[in-house]
């Protein structure tokens, strides 16, 4: 089922006192007037970057597998705050916490307000600390350019009066929820964390600029994008789709770093390595590799091999609003605006799109046009969300369409019929749609049509075990 969206082959201090000294050391206003350094027209107060983003933070936390080795973590936290202490537009407000996410995959994202997570591999990817550095110093930048909310205040404006968003924004409660009731959705993976490319090239600066602060050589973090990408293509898929490369990406930083361009003469040492660094690699190369269940890219080299049989026992994915057992033998996916249980293989390469899943449950939130006019029923928001997979899917079809009860909720089970990915075969998705909160969350059951039955009862069981939080 190509679900029409871009696919994701996997599924990201106390300041003023660091300020103060940055205005002492090089001038007053440095980094805060130049141009390339302000952020831009945004409509929420640093204290709501804060607020988005720990509520998203939360969220991430309970979606993700935390690394929770205090060595490591004191090691990226004591890191991360050193280079966020010099970063220019920095705000007492902002919270500087820096987690690893236990995921052998090359990726690193900053939430609005300083919430900033790394993959363990792009530690373990790191060939010094000033590589690693850059990738913080970067996700810094992403943070003190305010570059989600920006966003966020651009999409807001583009679909709401200012007068209403200043209300919704001047209100105490979830942030989140009152932009959801305006149809913006925060949630992960959405706006917050798309960068654009402009975004792209001033965190790149900012970065560049905090590296040279703190004693590294900026090309450090140009070194690193670059090594990533030619050393572990895979693994970095997600890293430059959620920070596109911009043209010219390595030239732009080293133009960057260059002494005369930022006026504060010739450092003095550059930095490339430490003792601690080297510890927390190794330390991170004596634990238990991530479990493959979250990490591994299921991409099917070819099509001749279907996938294993589900296997009997269930694991349990809990997040994302959700918590539904799968078969063990599974691997959870996050992609787009997704999560994907999805067996080895089941994902499959094609021509053209790209990715498309053959196999497994796809679980998404939908949100209705209709329901910024106020109620939606399940059954029109069903119909509007499979006009939105016709435009993908051209020849889907409605097979049979029926009111089923999920956990004592009004649910609607919907058999469609469509192209399989898998050359050649016809697929079968049985769509299960029922409201949670504001969104339409939407379930699909996907496997070729010669081999539905076979997953029936794993599915069945998948939507039995299903529960909304
Ligand atoms: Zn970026």
């Amino acid at each position: 089922m190509n679900d029409g969206r871009r696919r994701r082959p996997h599924a990201r201090l106390p300041a003023s006192m660091a300020l103060a000294h940055l205005f002492l050391t090089v001038g007053v206003g440095w980094g805060v007037d130049r141009p390339g350094f302000k952020p831009g027209f945004n409509l929420f107060s640093p204290q709501q970057d804060v607020q988005l983003g720990r509520e998203r933070a939360e969220e991430v936390d309970r979606s993700y597998p935390l690394l929770a080795d205090p060595q490591v973590l004191r090691y990226v936290n004591d890191l991360g705050r050193q280079l966020a202490s010099l970063a220019p537009s920095n705000n007492p407000a902002y919270v500087w916490t820096f987690k690893v996410i236990n995921s052998s995959d090359i990726n690193a994202f900053a939430l609005p307000g300083g919430y900033i997570y790394l993959d363990r591999g792009a530690i373990e990817a790191a060939e010094s600390e000033a590589q690693l550095a850059g990738v913080m110093a970067h996700e810094s930048g992403h943070v003190v350019m305010r570059h989600g909310t920006h966003e966020a205040s651009e999409a807001l404006l583009a679909q709401a009066p200012l007068a209403l968003l200043e209300s919704i924004l001047g209100r105490s409660g979830s942030l989140s929820g009152q932009l959801t009731a305006v149809g913006l959705d925060l949630g992960l993976n959405s706006i917050l964390l798309k960068n654009s490319r402009d975004a792209e090239i001033q965190a790149d600066a900012v970065g560049a600029y905090i590296l040279y602060r703190a004693g590294y050589d900026p090309h450090a973090m140009a070194e690193f994008f670059e090594i990533v990408a030619r050393k572990y293509p895979q693994k970095t898929v997600q890293f430059f789709s959620d920070h596109p490369n911009p043209e010219d990406r390595v030239k732009r930083i080293d133009a960057e770093a260059s002494a005369d361009h930022f006026s504060l003469g010739p450092p003095e040492r550059r930095k490339s390595d430490s003792p601690e660094f080297e510890d927390a690699k190794k330390r991170l190369l004596s634990l238990a590799a991530p479990s493959s269940a979250e990490t591994a890219p299921s991409v099917a080299a070819n099509f001749a091999s279907p996938p294993p049989p589900p296997s009997s026992r269930f694991a349990k994915f809990d997040g994302y609003g959700v918590s539904v057992a799968y078969p063990d033998n599974w691997h959870v996916q996050r992609n787009e605006d997704a999560v994907v249980l999805v067996p080895p293989g089941g994902i499959v390469e094609v021509p053209e799109t790209g990715a498309a899943q053959a196999y497994g449950l796809s679980i998404s939130r939908f949100q209705p046009q209709s329901s910024r006019q106020g109620n939606w029923g399940l059954v029109d928001a069903t119909e509007e969300l499979l006009s939105l997979l016709r435009a993908s899917n051209p020849n889907l079809r409605v097979i049979e369409q029926r009111a089923m009860n999920l956990k004592g909720r009004s649910a609607l089970s919907t058999l469609l019929e469509t192209d399989s990915p898998l050359p050649g075969q016809k697929e079968r998705d049985l769509l299960v749609t029922t409201r949670q909160s504001d969104f339409m969350l939407s379930l699909i059951c996907i496997a070729p049509q010669s081999q539905f039955d076979a997953y029936k009862a794993s599915f069945d069981a998948m939507l039995e075990s299903l529960e909304l939080r």
